[in-house]
């Protein structure tokens, strides 16, 4: 029995992914009982789930890791600059053994429900296997990107093939001299296009929006490389929490586009052009923040990537027109060679935008408005629902008996990602208004906010938190000002899983705070030094 409630554990967590891991660990310092429930039959949360080939980090390995322990950073070695999903499983493991944290783990386990017992102060969780299990705190670990969205298209169940979602990749899938068919053109498929197109018969993409593709320039990790970073460690870490996207950059750079002549600007855009998201920030301080900047930083994309491109029909498809949307108003893709795959004989783009739109999925593959296109299998590379979609793909119910899913009906209001009103005793990592940021850097954020203010229950004796409404009304408020001034809330006219506006027949909203990952950090670290004023603690009567 643990707490004063008499539950089963202290805490139970759902999803054995980074923030599964992380909050092992702080939870444990905390001193409190916890276990981790994940359906898939290993660790690794998006990395067990995203298996298509190609699957790699988009953020630079060496910060996309666990920074709580030191010796971990300097024992791990990272075999190149972004590690492919079996890597960063591979280093998942490593972190697993070394941090013993392998008793607080069950997997093969799906929680299909949590219900908040206002009486007694608790969760009952509900698994897939029939059972319940009891806890004080109920903390969802379940990712900000890992709730596939499934498209509606006619016919979907006649395919006679394997016809999949790119995150439900099926194990040991041989797509060797197969054709295969891709619904979609974001990160994910960028990433995978030029990796089955060296094996499979043929690839064909199925394509709507038009993406800036950065490049990203991938390397080993050399010895040298190794040491300097392994040296520098502390400060890497630092960068990573002081960043406004979590990211170990050296940025800001003290310098506006708007303000440097043309040819300079040119010469610095040039400089920097080595790959990663770095060259957004590296560059000038202004690229997202002035339509301007924004628009020249765009332009230089355009043709950076017209040059990779042998084709101009297929460039005029791939590419976005001027002022269709700016820079980061929709997720950028890093590409391993995407845009020269469509040089290969086999590997084909269908414009279903303007060209040829879908009609419908048949036995044998995809007929659009002017062709029938043959597949032997069919992959929907067609993204998540971000933020809240995992929450709301359970029946989470709070103190009135809501669930998180009908809370969030029309908003996805939150403080700050954390908790939510009506819902005591849970937290969320990642949660809907958290930043988007390199995300084992907002999981450690959060989950040592967590953990501290677990300590304060503990040692003061609470049995229940209570998320304040007026403090998640001030949060809400402040993430959508904020949002409305930025250029990102113009990723509606392009469907942007940033607002929600992927999401079919669901309105955008305001799902991401952009005020900088770091001012967010510093509001997590300011909310526990105060005492959590946007929580109200008791005791239980009795
Ligand atoms: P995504 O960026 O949301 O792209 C989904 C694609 O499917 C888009 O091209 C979209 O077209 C298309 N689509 C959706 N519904 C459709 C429909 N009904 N008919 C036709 N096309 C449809 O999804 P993703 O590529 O999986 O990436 C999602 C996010 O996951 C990324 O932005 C990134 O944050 C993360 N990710 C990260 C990594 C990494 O860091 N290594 C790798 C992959 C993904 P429209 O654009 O027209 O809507």
């Amino acid at each position: 029995m643990n707490s004063r409630q008499g539950t089963d554990f202290d805490a139970i967590v759902v999803g054995a992914g980074f923030a599964g891991l992380a909050l092992i660990h702080y939870l444990r310092e905390a001193g409190v009982s916890v276990r981790v429930f994940d359906r898939a039959s290993d660790i690794g949360g998006t990395w067990t789930w995203n298996r298509y080939p190609g699957a790699a980090t988009d953020s630079e390995s060496y910060y996309y890791c666990l920074t709580f322990s030191k010796e971990l950073l300097q024992e791990w070695r990272w075999s190149k600059r972004y590690a492919g999903w079996q890597e960063t499983h591979a280093y998942m493991h490593f972190v697993a053994d070394r941090c013993d944290m392998w008793p607080h783990i069950q997997l093969e386990t799906e929680v299909t429900g949590a219900e908040y017992l206002a009486d007694r102060g608790f969760w009952r969780v509900s698994t897939g296997d029939g059972k319940t299990y009891t806890s004080k705190y109920f903390i969802s670990g379940m990712g900000m990107i890992s709730e596939p969205v499934i498209p509606k298209v006619k016919g979907m169940d006649r395919f006679r093939g394997p016809l999949f979602h790119s995150a439900r990749w099926p194990d040991g899938l041989d797509y060797a001299g197969k054709r295969v068919g891709i619904i979609g053109a974001g990160a994910t498929t960028v990433q995978m296009v030029p990796v089955m197109a060296q094996t499979a018969g043929s690839v064909t993409v199925f394509h709507r929006t038009p993406n800036f593709i950065l490049p990203a320039m991938q390397r080993p990790m050399t010895p040298e490389w190794e040491s300097e970073i392994k040296a520098n460690y502390d400060a890497i870490v630092a960068k990573c929490r002081n960043h406004v996207f979590g990211m170990a950059f050296d940025s800001p750079v003290g310098r506006n586009a708007v303000d440097t002549p043309p040819e300079e600007r040119r010469r610095i855009f040039e400089e920097h052009w080595n790959g990663s998201f770095r060259w957004v920030f590296e560059t000038f301080d202004d690229l997202l923040s002035s339509p301007e900047a924004n628009r020249m930083a765009s332009e230089f994309i355009v043709e950076k990537m017209r040059e990779r491109i042998s084709d101009p029909a297929v460039a005029d498809v791939l590419v976005p027109k001027p002022g269709e949307y700016p820079l980061f108003a929709k997720r950028p893709p890093l590409d391993h060679g995407y845009l020269e795959a469509y040089s290969r004989d086999n590997v084909h783009l269908v414009d279903i935008a303007d060209r040829e739109p879908i009609e419908e999925i048949t036995e044998t593959g995809i007929r659009t408005t002017l062709n029938h296109h043959e597949f032997d299998i069919i992959v929907l590379a067609t993204g998540f629902r971000a933020y809240t979609g995992a929450l709301e793909a359970l029946a989470i119910r709070g103190k009135s008996g809501t669930t998180l899913a009908q809370k969030w009906k029309q908003t996805s209001d939150s403080i700050m990602g954390v908790c939510a009103a009506d819902f005591p005793n849970l937290f969320m990592v990642t949660g809907p208004q958290a930043p988007f940021a390199n995300l084992p850097t907002s999981i450690e954020q959060n989950a040592i906010w967590i953990a501290d203010c677990i300590r304060k229950m503990e040692a003061e004796g609470h049995d229940v938190f209570e998320p304040r409404l007026d403090a998640e009304r001030v949060w809400s408020a402040h993430v959508a000002d904020i949002h409305a001034q930025t250029l990102m809330a113009e990723g509606d006219k392009v469907h942007s899983w940033m607002m929600g506006a992927n999401i079919e027949q669901h309105p955008p909203r305001v799902l991401i705070y952009f005020g900088g990952a770091n001012v967010y950090y510093d509001r997590l670290r300011q909310s526990a030094d105060a005492g959590f004023p946007e929580l109200e603690f008791r005791r239980l009567a009795g």
